[in-house]
C-alpha cells in the first residue's frame, strides 16, 4: 500500500471558534472517522496577547483552555477509531514568539502551522490572500523565511497564498517562491497543498492557489509537500476527489509527499 494515497491523514482543521469555520468539534472528528481517516489534527487559527485590537477570526486567549480541553475529551473518546493531535495555526509573529512556546509548552501542543495571514501584521497589514504589490510580497516572503528558521512550526499552509489574487507569476512572485522552497527544503518543512483553496479556485473559476507555476517549481527543487484539508465544516473531510487530484498534481510536478507529521 502506498502511504499517503490510500491511507488517509489531516493536520489542518478548524473549529467555530475561528468564527468562519461551521459545526461542533465532535462532528469534525465523526466526519473524518466515517472518511476513513487515520489521524487527524485540530489546527483551529490561534489566539494572540492583543493588547489594543480585537481579531474576527480566531479564538480568544480565554478560549484557549476549552479548545485544548476538547481536543483531549474527544482523543480520549474515540482513541480506538481515529488518532487525534492538537495543533494551532500560526502566523508568524515576531514579539509573540515567546508567548506561542510557553502556550505549546503549557498546554501540551503537538505541533503548530504556520498559516501566514498578514504582513507585518493583522490590524496594520494586508491580508495574504489580497496581495497586489511587489512589496507585499517581499513582506510575507521575509516573513514566512523567517518563521521557517525559527523551527516552531511543522509546516507552512498555503505557502502560495500570496498568489490568490496576484495578477502574475512575474520575477517578484517567482524570486518569492525560489526563497520559500529554498528556506523549506534547508529547514526539512513541508509545504502544503491546500484543499480549501483548490475547491475555492474551482468555484471562482480562477486559479488562486495553489498555484500550479509555483508547485511546479517546488518540484523541480525538491521540496516535500503534504495534502491539507484546511477544514472549516465537517463535509469537507469527503473531499476525496479533490485529495485525489492534489496527489496526482504532485506526481505530476515530480514532488515527494509525506502523510504524517
Ligand atoms: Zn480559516
Ligand atoms: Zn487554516
Amino acid at each position: 500500500m502506498k502511504k499517503g494515497e490510500t491511507m488517509k491523514y489531516n493536520y489542518h482543521t478548524h473549529t467555530a471558534r475561528c468564527h468562519h469555520a461551521v459545526g461542533r468539534d465532535e462532528e469534525f472528528v465523526l466526519a473524518a472517522i466515517e472518511a476513513g481517516y487515520e489521524e487527524i489534527g485540530f489546527s483551529d487559527h490561534c489566539a494572540w496577547p492583543y493588547t489594543d485590537f480585537v481579531s474576527g477570526m480566531r479564538m480568544t486567549e480565554e478560549e484557549i483552555e476549552g479548545y485544548v480541553n476538547s481536543v483531549k475529551a474527544l482523543r480520549e473518546k474515540y482513541k480506538d477509531k481515529i488518532k487525534i493531535k492538537l495543533g494551532w495555526e500560526c502566523e508568524y509573529v515576531e514579539e509573540y514568539l515567546p508567548w506561542l512556546k510557553e502556550i505549546i509548552r503549557k498546554y501540551d501542543f503537538d505541533y503548530v502551522i504556520l498559516g501566514h495571514h498578514f504582513s507585518p501584521s493583522e490590524n496594520s497589514g494586508v491580508y495574504s490572500g489580497c496581495i497586489l504589490t511587489a512589496q507585499e510580497i517581499e513582506n510575507y516572503k521575509n516573513d514566512v523565511l523567517k518563521a521557517l528558521e525559527s523551527g516552531v512550526y511543522s509546516y507552512v499552509a498555503h505557502p502560495d497564498i500570496y498568489m490568490k489574487i496576484y495578477p502574475h507569476f512575474d520575477e517578484h512572485a517567482e524570486k518569492a517562491a525560489r526563497e520559500i522552497i529554498a528556506k523549506a527544503i534547508e529547514t526539512k518543512t513541508p509545504l502544503e497543498y491546500n484543499l480549501l483553496g483548490l475547491s475555492n479556485g474551482k468555484k471562482d473559476g480562477r486559479e488562486g492557489y495553489p498555484y500550479s507555476a509555483f508547485w511546479k517549481l517546488a518540484g523541480e527543487m525538491g521540496a516535500t509537500a503534504i495534502v491539507g484539508i484546511d477544514a472549516h465544516f465537517p463535509d469537507a473531510f469527503f473531499w476525496d476527489e479533490l485529495r485525489d487530484e492534489a496527489f496526482e498534481t504532485l506526481k505530476k510536478y515530480g514532488l515527494k509527499t509525506v502523510s504524517t507529521i
